[in-house]
């Protein structure tokens, strides 16, 4: 008790510690809050006598965030591509270059030729229509959610949107596309069935009240069995525009992903507009794309709920840079074969087996994800791990220092499965290095 005493009276002064160097630098880096939590903190372990007093400035300098966001990096190893929990699409570094070169001030509604204002997130919006050339006019807001709002609100209040009741789909956390809709003063006019509803359940509900007919693309479930839908050549041939949400965001058809809708064949086939998020297999920043008719784009885009809804300078410059730059990483991912997959897999567990770790290469299963192709298994290869290594991988003390970046895997009979179909490669090293200081200090440490 005696040592005790002596710690708390020789654990150096708050002001003290502040005055090192490399913690002065700091403040003007990452604000003053922050580096006051970590002099605390340190001070803290130095009364609680598990470090020196004297080595109070050293552990607050290494405890100190890399940046003034709490959000953590993440390596995705779930083998979920689209993880809604982890910030779903990773952004290409075409993209991150180009959020970069947008952070500060920037000609986002200025045309610096002639000096005058110009046209709004323009470089964004012609780089959405040449990718989308079915689409006579496109508009971006913050998301697709925020996109069908839009659409209901400006084409839909006070009347009817036609909906199978096989498309009345939830899209997570809770939000569900009725209510979502019927939030913005448009009624639902339900037709068909759970599994079944054809081209002549929609024509029977066309009236007078009729603004569009929606077709929802089921991104998070599947239907089989006994089943019909109608197509969008099908419901073209109908009075009224038909809105069709893809989910995904993919614009032109995959060769790995045929159930998956897309952009371009489902405006070629007649659908008057089409939303989709720009943050799942677009591989975009979160944004919702519509694109379509002329006179509806317009329409939409000139609504006072569109001022609401524009995107940021951040959000045009990374979504620009991902239509225009090379594949996202999620298009890289989606693409790579298995065969690579399991020979990174193998290179991981060798270097981790050579020091002492339980690790081994597995063939697995991935997905795409909340956000497209439900039911579809990616052929995948994983290292696995003991299951007690998952908790310091993630949340481990190092993790929250900023020191290594957190690993996120999935628990599979009783071992931790670090799936490689959503990692890119260039992160394989991080990885290796997190699982040998992870296992360094957690409970999993071999031999
Ligand atoms: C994901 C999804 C949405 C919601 O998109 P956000 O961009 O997350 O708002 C809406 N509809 C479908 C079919 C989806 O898959």
């Amino acid at each position: 008790m005696v040592a005790l005493v002596d710690v708390r009276r020789l654990t150096p002064r708050t002001d003290a510690v502040l005055a090192d160097p490399r913690l002065a630098a700091a403040e003007h880096r990452l604000g003053r809050a922050i580096v006051l939590s970590a002099v605390r903190r340190a001070q803290d372990r130095a009364r609680a006598g598990e470090i020196e007093p004297t080595a109070v400035p050293d552990a607050a300098v290494e405890s100190l965030p890399s940046h003034a966001a709490t959000l953590t990096p993440v390596i995705n190893a779930t083998g979920v591509l689209l993880h809604t929990n982890l910030g779903r699409a990773p952004l290409s570094a075409a993209a991150r270059d180009a959020l970069e070169a947008a952070a500060g001030s920037t000609d986002l509604e200025f045309d610096l030729a002639s000096g005058q204002r110009g046209r709004r997130g323009r470089g964004m919006l012609s780089a959405l229509s040449a990718a989308v050339p079915a689409a006579e006019a496109v508009h971006v807001v913050n998301n697709n959610a925020a996109a069908l709002v839009l659409a209901a609100t400006a084409l839909a209040a006070g009347r009817e949107v036609i909906v199978s009741r096989g498309e009345l789909i939830e899209i997570g956390d809770g939000f569900r596309l009725p209510d979502l809709l019927e939030s913005t003063g448009a009624r639902i006019r339900e037709v068909g069935t759970t599994n079944r509803t054809t081209a002549a359940d929609y024509a029977a509900a066309i009236g007078p009240q009729t603004a569009f007919v929606l077709k929802v693309h089921p991104s998070n479930y599947r239907i089989e069995g006994f089943t019909a839908s109608a197509s969008i050549a099908e419901l073209a041939a109908l009075s009224v525009p038909v809105i069709g949400d893809i989910g995904s965001g993919l614009l032109t058809p995959h060769p790995l992903l045929p159930a998956e809708p897309d952009a371009s064949s489902w405006l070629t086939a007649g659908a008057a507009v089409v939303t989709a998020s720009g943050d799942k297999l677009l591989g975009g920043p979160q944004a919702g794309l519509l694109a379509g008719r002329a006179d509806l784009i317009a329409r939409l885009a000139r609504h006072p709920l569109a001022r609401a809804l524009r995107v940021d300078k951040l959000t045009a410059a990374a979504l620009e840079a991902t239509l225009t730059g090379p594949r996202p990483p999620v298009a890289e991912q989606l693409a790579a074969p298995q065969a690579e997959l399991a020979a990174r897999a193998g290179r991981i567990a060798d270097v981790l087996a050579a020091v002492g770790i339980d690790a081994r290469a597995q063939h697995c299963g991935a997905a795409v994800g909340g956000g497209g192709a439900p039911g579809v298994s990616l052929p995948s290869a994983a290292v696995s791990l003991p299951a007690e290594l998952a908790v310091e991988l993630r949340s481990g003390l190092a993790v929250r220092r900023g020191a290594r970046p957190a690993v996120v895997g999935r628990i599979e009979d009783g071992r931790l499965l670090l799936d490689l179909r959503a990692v890119s490669e260039a992160d394989d090293q991080r990885l290796t290095a997190a699982v040998r200081s992870a296992a360094a200090t957690g409970p999993a440490e071999a031999g």
